[in-house]
């Protein structure tokens, strides 16, 4: 290997490792919407246990958490309160649009509406997509672990 290379080499190994520590250790946002919500909640319980791929530990406080779950309805009253919630999230962090309404404001969006935002990524950058009404727990736990794989894979790093 020539020496001219060799740091960027190292430096590209340390990232590797910490991509892998920050994906199998994701730490969620206690935070939802609407009725999503409540298959997120289940996803965290003990029947489905999300703490098995590392993304159980639901934080109370945004500046604890790496990761922002959409789960539900997004009303335009709500958005200026996640939008500080996202800011108030330390970088590297990732977003995960849950169920049809965070995508592009599912059963709620219709000509002329006025109360709902019409989708995730008109607020913060979504990582992953999870189609449904509401997905079942298991499909939050295929988004996190697509969310896994995109991190070790070095994919994005937005602040
Ligand atoms: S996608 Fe369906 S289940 Fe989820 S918040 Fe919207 S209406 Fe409720």
């Amino acid at each position: 290997m020539p020496l001219e290379v060799q740091p960027y080499v190292r430096f590209g190994l340390l990232e590797d490792l910490l991509n892998k520590a920050r994906a199998n250790s994701l730490w969620p946002l206690t935070f939802g919407l609407a009725c999503c919500a409540i298959e997120m909640m289940a996803a965290g319980a003990s029947r489905f246990d999300l703490d098995r791929f590392g993304a159980g530990v639901f934080r109370p406080s945004a500046r604890q958490a790496d990761v922002m779950i959409f789960a539900g309805t997004i009303s335009k009253k709500m958005a200026p309160v996640i939008k500080q919630l996202w800011d108030q999230m330390p970088a590297p962090k990732w977003a995960i649009a849950m169920g049809g309404c965070t995508i592009d404001g599912g059963p709620f969006k219709y000509p002329n509406q006025y109360a709902i935002v019409e989708g995730a990524d008109l607020l913060v950058p979504v990582d992953v997509y999870i189609p449904g009404c509401p997905p079942r727990p298991e499909a939050l736990i295929a988004g996190i672990l697509a969310l896994g794989d995109k991190i070790k894979a070095g994919r994005r790093f937005k602040g």
